[in-house]
């Protein structure tokens, strides 16, 4: 526990004020960065400790969160349920593979931004990776690819589309969909707008990538 503390919290849904655990920022050690961004810990990941978790209605929640409407908040007083499980101490693979299913349940229960559930799902496929499961990275891979494009075609408030252009790249050539990669790929570097020098050039590497298996 000594790589942990424990931050306040007031649930969004309920208002209960309670402590979840967060990893001490001096205790980050990353060890390794997948292209999709999937960042690897030689102590504990950050990412365990993301969702928050109400102990009283089973809310689960991250920083991007809104606090829902009233009919809404009604809405997740049945559909959700209270765990019967401590989520303020350490958390293994499978705790926080769980409070990361709820924050997509009740992210989607009160129809939240595509961007934040593009994240979340993302989140999720990288735990499945953490675990060394395929079949669901793979599924939560395309959900976040999905969430991603819709953000990218309907929302207009949507920050670092380069980021964004790049990933959606990099997650379609992960699901094996390299003629879809390469136009988003090709997008990031031909796209005037976009300046960010690291994503065109990581964009250029993918697309070399490709090229170099075929
Ligand atoms: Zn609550």
């Amino acid at each position: 526990m000594e790589d942990l503390f424990l931050k306040s919290f007031t649930c969004l849904a309920c208002g209960h004020d309670f402590k979840s655990p967060k990893v001490r920022r001096s205790k980050y050690v990353v060890s390794k960065v997948d292209t999709d961004f999937c960042t690897y810990y030689k102590k504990e990941n950050p990412l365990y400790y993301n969702v928050n978790i109400c102990p009283v209605c089973g809310y689960g929640f991250t920083e991007g969160f809104t606090e829902p409407g009233e009919k809404t908040k009604e809405e997740l007083k049945n559909k959700i349920f209270k765990f019967n499980i401590d989520f303020t101490g350490k958390r293994s693979i499978d705790l926080a593979i769980l409070s990361y299913r709820r924050a997509i349940d009740c992210a989607l229960l009160q129809r939240a931004k595509n961007i934040l559930l593009a994240g979340l799902t993302l989140h999720t496929a990288w735990l499945y990776r953490f675990s060394g499961d395929g079949e669901p990275e793979k599924k939560y891979l395309a959900e976040a690819l999905n969430y991603y494009k819709e953000a990218y075609e309907r929302d207009t408030d949507v920050q670092n589309i380069g980021r964004m252009l790049y990933l959606m790249g990099d997650l379609s050539r992960r699901l094996g969909n390299d003629r879809e990669a390469i136009l988003f790929f090709t997008r990031v570097i031909n796209d005037k707008s976009i300046n960010d020098a690291g994503i065109i050039r990581m964009s250029r590497e993918r697309w070399q990538d490709m090229r170099g298996t075929k």
